[in-house]
Parts: C-alpha cells; sequence; structure tokens
C-alpha cells in the first residue's frame, strides 16, 4: 500500500486568505496546507478519499495517475468541491468512476453535483461520469478491503475508513470531535492512523491537538499522522512537542508500506507512479 497526503489542512486551507501571522507567511513548505484529502494505492485499486476544492492542483503537484473510485468522508465543502475535476480521470481512462459514501452524502452530493446526475449523456460527456454508491457496510475493491466506521464531527456523524490489504492495515479519520468506542476497537493497532488535529484551542467539531494525541496513543498504531490543522499550528513546533510515533502530516508526504511496515519517504512530487491494476473499473 502507499498512501500520498494530497491536503493536510482546515476548511479555508493555509495560508489563509488575509492572514499574516507566522505560519501563514512561514517560508516551510509544510505550513502550506491544501484541504485535506489522500490518495491511496492498495491491492492493485487507486482511491481518493475525498475530492477538496485544491484537488486539481493536488493532482498536478503530486501526480495522481488513476482513480478507480473515489470515497467520501463526509460532505462538507472542504472534502467535496473538487469533485467535477475527476472528469479528466473519465477521459483518460474512459468508463465511469464510482463514488461511495454514507446514505446521507450521497443525497448531499446528488443535490450539490445535481448536473452530474440529471443531465442526459446527449447533453455532452464534458462532466463527471460516475455513480453514487451508497456504503452499507464493509466491501472490497482488487486486493483491498475497505470497512467504514462511525466517527462523531460535531453536530453531525462522518464515516473513518480501515483500510486493508492482506495484514497491512490503515485508518484514516479526517474530521472527527469523538470516537465512538467501536470505531476506536475497530481501528487498535493499525499500521497507520491519520486522525484529526485542528489546533490547540478546544473547537466544537474538531479533536484538539491534545485530544488527538491522548486517542492515538489508545488506538497505538505503530505510526501516526495528525491532519487537518489551522494556521495556529506550525509544523516543527507541533512535531517538536509530539512522542516519536505521532507525526504531523504535511502535503505531498508519502508513506510506502514495506515488508509489513510503514516507511515515510522523503516529499517528492509526482513519484507516484501507476500501479498494477488487478482491478477491474466499472464499463
Ligand atoms: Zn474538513
Ligand atoms: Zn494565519
Ligand atoms: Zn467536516
Amino acid at each position: 500500500m502507499r498512501l500520498v497526503f494530497l491536503g493536510t489542512g482546515t476548511s479555508v486551507g493555509v495560508p489563509m486568505i488575509g492572514c499574516g501571522c507566522a505560519v501563514c507567511t512561514s517560508a516551510d513548505p509544510r505550513n502550506r496546507r491544501r484541504r485535506t484529502s489522500a490518495y491511496l494505492q492498495g491491492g492493485g485499486v487507486s482511491l481518493v478519499v475525498d475530492t477538496a476544492p485544491d484537488f486539481r492542483d493536488q493532482v498536478l503537484t503530486f501526480g495522481v495517475p488513476r482513480v478507480d473510485a473515489v470515497l467520501f468522508t463526509h460532505s462538507h465543502a472542504d472534502h467535496i468541491f473538487g469533485f467535477d475535476d475527476i472528469r479528466r480521470f473519465n477521459l483518460m481512462q474512459g468508463g465511469l468512476i464510482p463514488a461511495y459514501a454514507s446514505a446521507e452524502t450521497v443525497a448531499d452530493l446528488k443535490r450539490v453535483f445535481n448536473y452530474v446526475i440529471t443531465e442526459p449523456p446527449s447533453a455532452g460527456r464534458y462532466r463527471p461520469r460516475t455513480e453514487f454508491r451508497v456504503i452499507a457496510g464493509p466491501w472490497r475493491m482488487g486486493g483491498l478491503e475497505i470497512e467504514p466506521l462511525d466517527v462523531v464531527h460535531g453536530h453531525t456523524r462522518t464515516l473513518g475508513f480501515l483500510f486493508r490489504e492482506g495484514n497491512r492495515t490503515l485508518g484514516y479519520v479526517p474530521d472527527c470531535s469523538e470516537m465512538p468506542p467501536a470505531t476506536l476497537e475497530r481501528l487498535r493497532g493499525a499500521d497507520v492512523m491519520v486522525l484529526d488535529a485542528l489546533r490547540e484551542k478546544p473547537h466544537p467539531t474538531h479533536l484538539t491537538v491534545a485530544d488527538s494525541v491522548a486517542l492515538l496513543e489508545r488506538i497505538g498504531a505503530r505510526k501516526s499522522y495528525m491532519v487537518h490543522m489551522n494556521h495556529e499550528v506550525d509544523h516543527a513546533g507541533l512535531e517538536a512537542s509530539l512522542p516519536d510515533r505521532i507525526r504531523a502530516a504535511y502535503d505531498g508526504l508519502t508513506l510506502e508500506w514495506r515488508e509489513g511496515f510503514p516507511e515515510p519517504l522523503a516529499r517528492s512530487p509526482k513519484s507516484v507512479s501507476a500501479p498494477p491494476t488487478s482491478f477491474a473499473p466499472d464499463p
């Protein structure tokens, strides 16, 4: 499996429009955070988890050679607004690209991207070709098993995902204020855990850095990475404050599982190559 962090920032991104703070004006590229989303290659399948408003820029910057499916955690704007740009993958690959989400998120996607489902094919095919699929439980694509997990995100619920390829596992929960015990149990002992850590101060819909550390300690992944940080979080400062097994992710960071253990690779934009594909996408 290989995971590319396409974006690691909160909904407004970092730098934030109109802000001149030390992080927003930082020269450290790890303090430039596009909206949170990820690219996962495993089991012969290439997936995008959430299509952020920055999706096009993320694809051009970090290299996303193929998209077999899109998974959505929830329908907040920072996780869905780049969806229209999967058109290019439709044209390059041929065929439709399924989008998987909860029933509630599928309803929102059908409303926000209404033209995708209402426009007849004869009206022109330069729109996303997709099929919205409601996630009803764990499912499999190629050699990748995907388990949806219930997550509390303020007054709404989101999906987290547990990905498994053989004995290699990844937990991915980008927006979270509280983790139900059953979800925590499923994630316990994952190889890699990716979790929300918005900022130091409390927030009604996100975990603080301290909350995130406490939860990550309980999950006990071999390596953990924080995402969805805002402009109050300086990358180097945060990393210096964290235990070794917990790191702050940054845009373009790529993790690769080698001999059952994930090793972070150096930041290497456009280094992602097409996987050997054993997954037959829908016609
Ligand atoms: Zn978000
Ligand atoms: Zn700022
Ligand atoms: Zn959200």
